[in-house]
């Protein structure tokens, strides 16, 4: 709780772990962003760009994507597969696809395959509406378009069409009955089927992923399964079409011994495969790839304990050397990194709107006239110290409740209970003061003192934009982005704009670790304060939901230049009321002459002038045509 004076104001924030060179904080205090980080290139003014985005009139929030971003991290996580290629000497290359359900949006799906041809970065699929999208794209003959997911005839029609035109297009069996289907349609079709073959391991991973591994896995082929659908492919003739050996662990793997045990493994299979007569050349390792969301370096839910090169590196290794071992020849190494692709390269940006306050009131005066309960809560004063901290929680508590509860009974009046909130809330924040001590104080009470933390009431939804947030905790820097050349004087915890009491963010990163309020500025009068959510490009945008019919917000793609200048290369905007609206099935035009008709109705009983219905129709209008958030 106590802020280290010696550092700069805003190192409290872990801008520098968990940003990884992508952020510094300006000598104006805004938050700069800085491209091509790894070769400490351009620094741009995230602020600013907010103020120039919302002159354009671009309102927050925003979910702002920078393509440089995903540009880098592409290129990173091919150049770091090269690299452990090269260095292993490991005879044969990398190819990595992006599942299409980490992010579907058309501009970023564009990006991905401009930025990836020059790897032969492909896609992979898992449902027909992606494997449209992919096959609407200029894939590169030599980049991979991987079918996973639970296939129908007409999906697996379209995907062996698709290889007459050049898409390198490959169907993994993810059941036994998908095969019978796959023989069908190829058959049929006078079609030779490129197959890939998804394995369940046995090995379990940690993290919030770890029952999508593991013998209850829901996909995958068992090993009796597996063995079954290599007899039928030879007794079909078929055999010869299968390349590839899948599997996926699942999401943000937060230990590389798991990678490592896992490839290992899935390379027994894969040698085994191939002395049942399967020709596989493709070994396809999943996802799971994990983002340090906390800067902890270590193995948790929200960070990981390697770095990408190291992932590469054990992969690289471990294949090889199960190979090696079996007198194997190396196949092409395939991952599927959805996360580690796209988190980097977004960002929700918004602004708050108002603040509640927790602070201490002026002195409450207690009486002897007073209740017993309220002298009793005064009289903790008298023993409130750093070691009896616990004691004097328990007791405030006890005796507001008291209060609270003959409030209820009729036995104190409204006088009386305010002043036991205020005398408590007085007593918390003595508490507070008294928290900030060399002594050894649990986690409990420190959490249960900062209830007195400020709410700030943030313009978004938690269920629109951060939808893993409120689903799985899962934790995401927040900062404010401006102001960071002064100390924050206040603590807070962030309410969205919906009405629901889950629309809150209480977990936040600082350097010190995993806080429970945000230390931010007091808000000022003629400035709009705003807080960056980061690395939210991965799941968020598609997960969110309409919780209260708040919208998609405004999204903004920029490219920095390598002056520091920034180009807006792509605007979509938020949805307006009347947009959303039609999602739940309303006609907007038909609530529109609803209300029209009310309005006339009046204006003949004389209720509303001409002047009035006009007045009334506008602002009916204009909030149906606007963004779904608070407007400044
Ligand atoms: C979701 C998914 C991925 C992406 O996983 P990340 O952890 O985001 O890299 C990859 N492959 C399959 C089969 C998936 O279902």
């Amino acid at each position: 709780m106590s802020f280290i004076e010696e550092e700069a104001p805003g190192a409290i924030y872990g801008i520098e772990r968990w940003g990884e060179g992508r952020f510094t904080v300006l000598d104006n205090g805004n938050i700069g962003l800085i491209t091509n980080h790894e070769k400490g290139e351009a620094t741009t003014d995230l602020t600013s760009i907010l103020h120039s985005l919302e002159e354009r009139g671009i309102a927050s929030p925003i979910l702002l994507r920078v393509a440089n971003s995903l540009k880098n991290q592409i290129e990173r996580i091919n150049n770091s597969f090269r690299t452990a290629i090269n260095e292993l000497e490991y005879k044969n290359d990398y190819r990595g696809v992006f599942p299409v359900k980490v992010n579907q949006q058309a501009h970023v799906i564009e990006k991905i395959v401009e930025y990836g041809s020059p790897h032969h970065f492909g896609l992979e699929v898992g449902s027909k509406p992606e494997l449209i999208i992919a096959l609407g794209q200029r894939l590169s003959r030599e980049a991979l378009l991987i079918c996973n997911g639970i296939k129908d005839s007409e999906f697996i029609n379209l995907a062996l069409l698709s290889n007459n035109l050049g898409f390198n297009t490959i169907i993994v069996l993810e059941s036994t009955s998908e095969l019978d289907l796959v023989l069908e349609q190829s058959k049929k079709l006078n079609i030779r089927p490129q197959l890939g073959i998804r394995i369940k391991l046995n090995n379990r991973i940690t993290g919030n992923w770890a029952s999508s591994s593991g013998d209850r896995s829901a996909f995958g082929l068992s090993a009796p399964d597996v063995l079954h659908v290599i007899d039928r492919l030879r007794d079909e003739g078929f055999l010869d079409c299968l390349q590839l050996q899948h599997f996926h662990l699942g999401s943000q793997v937060p230990d590389i011994l798991d990678v490592r045990r896992s490839t290992a493994e899935a390379c027994r299979f894969f040698v085994e495969l191939r002395k049942e007569g399967a020709p596989l050349s493709y070994i396809d390792l999943g996802g799971g790839l994990g983002i340090d969301y906390t800067g902890e370096h270590k193995s948790t839910e929200n960070s990981i304990n390697y770095t990408i090169d190291e992932y590469c590196w054990n992969i690289v290794e471990a294949v090889k050397n199960t190979m090696d071992d079996a007198g194997e020849t190396h196949p092409t190494i395939v991952t599927e990194s959805g996360r580690a692709t796209v988190a980097y390269s977004s960002m929700l940006l918004f602004n708050i709107l108002d603040v509640t306050h927790f602070d201490e009131a002026d002195d409450v005066e207690v009486t002897d006239d007073d209740s017993r309960s309220l002298r009793d809560m005064r009289d903790v004063e008298n023993y409130l110290t750093a070691s009896r901290l616990q004691e004097c929680l328990n007791d405030v508590t006890f005796y507001r409740d008291e209060v609270r509860r003959n409030f209820g009974r009729g036995e104190v009046g409204l006088r009386d209970l305010a002043k036991a909130e205020k005398l408590y809330l007085n007593l918390i924040n003595r508490m507070r003061k008294a928290a900030e001590t060399d002594e050894w104080i649990s986690e409990d009470v420190l959490t249960a003192l900062d209830s007195t933390a400020d709410i700030y009431h943030a313009n978004f939804s938690l269920f629109q934009s951060l939808p893993d947030v409120w689903a799985i905790d899962q934790l995401h820097p927040i900062i404010p982005i401006q102001r960071l050349n002064e100390t924050p004087t206040r603590r807070a915890i962030l309410s969205d704009i919906t009405c629901d009491s889950d629309g809150k963010v209480d977990r936040f990163v600082l350097t010190d670790g995993i806080s429970q309020s945000l230390p931010v500025h007091e808000l000022s009068k003629d400035e709009q304060y705003y807080l960056a959510v980061f690395f939210v490009g991965a799941y968020q945008e598609t997960l969110g939901d309409l919780h209260n019919l708040f919208g998609d917000t405004n999204v903004a793609t920029i490219e920095i230049a390598d002056s520091g200048d920034f180009n807006l290369i792509h605007e979509v905007e938020g949805d307006t009321i009347a947009e959303v609206l039609r999602y739940v099935e309303y006609d907007p035009l038909a609530l529109s002459n609803n209300f029209k008709a009310m309005v006339e109705e009046a204006v003949s009983r004389k209720a509303l002038t001409l002047k009035e219905r006009k007045t009334m129709m506008n602002a009916f209008k204009e909030s149906l045509n606007g963004y779904t958030y608070f407007e400044h």
